[in-house]
């Protein structure tokens, strides 16, 4: 059985883990938790694409609405997904 506790752990360690700031016990719990669940799986991987799309436009400007708007893009996929 899956518990909810170990996604939202795994969603509060998302940035971490993309940014490769955890130890590589932490990243291994994350990653493990991620082969057994699909919805946070999907949220990483939603993140991931956005930072892509954020990096790039980060060349020339990081605006502020931006960043906010993939937050709220990201909340919204982890909120559908856990209905
Ligand atoms: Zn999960």
């Amino acid at each position: 059985m899956s518990d909810h506790g170990d996604c939202s752990k795994a969603l509060t360690s998302l940035y971490e883990f993309l940014d490769h700031e955890m130890t590589d016990v932490d990243a291994d719990l994350i990653r493990a938790h991620l082969d057994a669940c699909e919805p946070c799986l999907d949220a990483f991987a939603v993140e991931e694409a956005l930072r892509a799309v954020v990096r790039r436009s980060c060349a020339e400007h990081a605006p502020e609405t931006l960043r906010w708007r993939v937050s709220q893009i990201t909340t919204t996929v982890i909120v559908r997904r856990s209905l």
